[in-house]
């Protein structure tokens, strides 16, 4: 069992100077490139449509190597299912499958094998760690338990870092509060929406959130805790520390995570996964130095199942800090603007849906929190003044609630918005935890 008063749950690959690392993570890149040239269909007509030799490729030339974009993971499941010709393992060898539902609706399926999962195992506990979960912790796991990667692998990464777990997932929220109020709560692994809704669970149940004792909390699976009005709010109402963190089914559940310090999130990948940053429009590299901004992309280097090379994530990240962390981990910071295919144009500026409802919860208790930007068009562009509907809840003065919200969005978000004030249940019905953040 790990000492629970060491600093990092992986001193060597969370805090060693980058450069000292860059030989090892070249040999990873250089086997993986190798292992899935020579066992994946996909990735051989890849690499010899590009003509690139997987051998000769290190970490200062990995652009030479083609990208790959979530559709062509679809379509070869579809030509070759069930995992597709990016699969590099017999059934005899796979562990587990997951499966996300995509934003068409057709599953996308991931697999891995033993050594695959405890690759993700050691993610999470590296991430878990930086949030403060301990060995003598009690950790609820509060996101699905079904096909969705994210609730059975931070069970076992829990289980693997040391705590004690409370399986109690995202259903029967009464019972699970009911049964926590028993074991008492260190930490808790969560969605922003799904804890506002507990929140709200435990008002109603005359639950103290207080009470449960409860340190630490990670949030991931949507944007939401790295906005600080919704981080704030979430901190008051559970009387604890939020943090931020980040991931993919298709390549490990949480490769990001805060640390201690809450002000973005630190790359905790080292020796699994390579991240880059590039230019969403030509794909060309970015640096990652602050302030710079670009959409994420992976490249597995320790994958034995189903790895995924220069993988296009179509989610916009902004690098929060490049200097060293207080907290010792060497990676740079970044926070998740939002998906590249969400954003708005209006009139130059670039809008963040999620940045939209953040302003938005600042006005909470007035408002529920839920809100839909109306778009007038398929593309990015939209005409001043937006759209937006907010349901209203606890408030008479309607216009003045309006003339605030309209004013505070051109402050923080520098664009026109046109609210118009919706009664509470008009867009998510109770229950309902969250709502498709833009309408076409
Ligand atoms: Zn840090």
């Amino acid at each position: 069992m790990p000492d629970r008063y060491r600093k990092h749950f992986d001193q060597e690959w969370e805090t060693s100077d980058p450069e000292s690392l860059a030989p090892k993570i070249e040999e990873r890149l250089r086997a993986q490139l190798v292992y899935t040239y020579e066992n994946s269909p996909l990735y051989r007509r890849k690499f010899d449509e590009a003509g690139v030799d997987p051998s000769g490729v290190g970490l200062d030339d990995l652009e030479r190597v083609p990208f790959t974009v979530k559709d062509e993971v679809r379509q070869t499941q579809e030509a070759a299912p069930p995992l597709g010709e990016h699969a590099c393992v017999g059934w005899e060898e796979v562990s587990r499958i997951h499966a996300s539902s995509g934003t068409t609706g057709k599953p996308t399926l991931v697999g891995a094998t033993v050594r695959d999962r405890q690759m993700w195992n050691e993610l999470v506990a590296r991430s878990m760690w930086a949030q403060g979960a301990r060995p003598d912790n009690r950790a609820w796991v509060a996101l699905s338990m079904g096909w969705w990667i994210a609730g059975l692998q931070f069970l076992e990464g829990l289980q693997y870092l040391g705590a004690a777990v409370l399986p109690g997932g995202n259903t029967e929220p009464t019972r699970s509060l009911s049964v926590i109020r028993e074991t008492g709560l260190d930490f808790v692994i969560s969605t922003p929406s799904f804890v506002q809704y507990l929140a709200g669970v435990a008002r109603e149940n005359d639950i103290g959130l207080h009470e449960l004792g409860l340190k630490n909390m990670g949030l991931g699976g949507e944007p939401g805790a790295g906005n600080p009005h919704t981080r704030r709010q979430i901190e008051e109402a559970w009387g604890c520390k939020v943090y931020d963190c980040m991931g993919t089914a298709d390549i490990c559940t949480v490769v990001w995570s805060e640390c201690e310090r809450q002000d973005g999130m630190h790359f905790m990948g080292g020796g699994f996964v390579i991240p880059e940053i590039v230019d969403p429009a030509s794909g060309d590299p970015i640096e990652p130095v602050k302030a710079a901004t670009g959409e994420l992309v992976y490249t597995a280097i320790h994958r034995e199942c189903t790895p995924l090379i220069r993988f296009r994530m179509n989610d916009i990240v902004e690098v929060v800090d490049d200097e060293p962390c207080s907290c010792g981990r060497a990676s740079y910071r970044i926070r998740c603007l939002g998906r590249a295919d969400d954003m708005l144009i209006v009139r130059g500026v670039n809008v963040y849906p999620s940045a939209v409802a953040d302003v938005v919860r600042s006005m909470r208790p007035r408002v529920t929190g839920h809100m839909q930007i109306q778009a007038d068009g398929p593309g990015p562009s939209v005409e001043p003044p937006v759209l937006i509907r907010v349901e209203y809840d606890e408030d008479k003065n309607l216009d003045a609630l309006k003339a605030e919200l309209q004013q505070k969005i051109r402050q923080e978000l520098v664009f026109q918005a046109a609210v118009e004030l919706v009664p509470s249940g008009t867009l998510a019905p109770k229950g309902v935890m969250k709502t498709k953040l833009v309408a076409r």
